[in-house]
């Protein structure tokens, strides 16, 4: 990725003299390759990531005799957790961990599933563990994540791990935001000096991604439902993370000329009566003013799977007094 290491300047020269030069040129096929913004390739990322992760994990197999163990824990039938977790059980497989996945009726009582957490913190074969949100409604989300020995919290939603991560002692760290800083690093190495805007404050993305671009020097904004004229918010950042859940809120005008843009949001939709998912962002028409964008699917999706494998990794590590991977 050592092409991609260049600063927010660069990538707009490299899209053409400027964007006023741009809207002088007469060929529409002029015209397109300058305004195209580069397309994160967050799939390729991931793949190279994931590959770093199982060299880390054949090296601990071999020096430690220790194979991370990863335990999903799913509770209920919900389609898109299906498929989440099953991803999580291949790719750990794939990198060479272990995997235990945890299947259990949507009638679970919060007891029994604290129970079976309790289990899996004793159990020396797991080192990462992973309870799939959201729970049905009789289970109060918090109790579960707070029963998880914050060690072996794979997605730094313990109250510990979110602690350190404001104190900026992290050990372990939400993956999606992790993802989203690995992302916008592809593009800007570092973020001093640059303003970042986050939309969305939830627990899981929006207020940990804030912390880490804070700890990167970044100066950073939050936005949310009650933001008051969020485009005129949106076109001041160098670095744009939409993080919301609404098909294609962000357009055009929002983006400041130039900008990364971390897409976050997976949305279903049906368009021309096909399923179709999108971001939160209108791709097409962003990648017009942007300098960097990340697509849906391909972008922060995969990155997000790889970054829980280096969380179980580390997690494996820490568990057995050694220093964590450079990853
Ligand atoms: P959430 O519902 O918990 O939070 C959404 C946030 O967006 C809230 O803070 C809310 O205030 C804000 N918001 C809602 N409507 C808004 C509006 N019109 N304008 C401005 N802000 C508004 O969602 P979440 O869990 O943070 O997830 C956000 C999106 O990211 C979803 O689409 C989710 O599927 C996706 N997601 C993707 C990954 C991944 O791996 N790619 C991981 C987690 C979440």
């Amino acid at each position: 990725m050592a092409d991609r290491h260049r600063d927010a300047s660069a990538i707009v020269r490299s899209r053409g003299p400027s964007l006023e030069a741009a809207s002088l040129e007469t060929s529409p096929r002029a015209h397109a390759r300058l305004l195209t913004a580069d397309v994160i390739d967050g799939k390729a990322m991931a793949a190279a990531l994931r590959m770093r992760v199982a060299d880390e994990v054949r090296g601990l197999a071999s020096t430690h005799a220790i194979v991370p163990g990863l335990a999903v824990v799913l509770v209920g039938n919900d389609p898109a957790s299906e498929i989440y977790t099953a991803t999580k059980k291949k790719m750990s497989a794939q990198v060479g961990m272990r995997s235990f996945a945890e299947h259990l009726p949507a009638s679970t009582s919060e007891t029994a599933l604290i129970r079976l957490i309790e289990r899996l913190n004793g159990d020396h074969d797991v080192h990462g563990i992973l309870v799939q949100l959201p729970l049905p409604a009789h289970i109060d989300p918090l109790k579960v994540i707070t029963a998880i020995n914050p060690a072996k919290d794979v997605d730094g939603f313990h109250p510990l791990n979110v602690g350190r991560l404001a104190i900026a002692h992290a050990a372990l760290t939400p993956c999606t935001p992790l993802a989203c800083i690995m992302l916008a690093k592809s593009v800007h190495p570092s973020f001093a000096g640059l303003e970042a805007m986050v939309i969305g404050r939830s627990t899981i993305v929006g207020k940990p991604l804030a912390q880490l671009l804070l700890a990167e020097n970044a100066t950073v904004t939050v936005a949310h439902s009650k933001s008051s004229d969020l485009p005129a918010l949106a076109r001041r950042a160098d670095l744009l993370f939409a993080a919301v859940g609404r098909p294609e809120l962000v357009r055009k005008d929002w983006i400041k000329p130039g900008a990364t843009v971390i897409d976050v949001g997976i949305n279903r939709i049906t368009r021309d009566g096909k399923p179709q998912i999108v971001g939160d962002v209108a791709f097409e028409e962003a990648s017009s003013v942007a300098g960097a964008i990340t697509p849906v699917p391909g972008g922060v999706g995969p990155m997000t799977i790889a970054c829980l494998l280096v969380n179980t990794l580390r997690a494996a590590c820490a568990l057995s007094s050694l220093p964590s991977p450079g990853l």
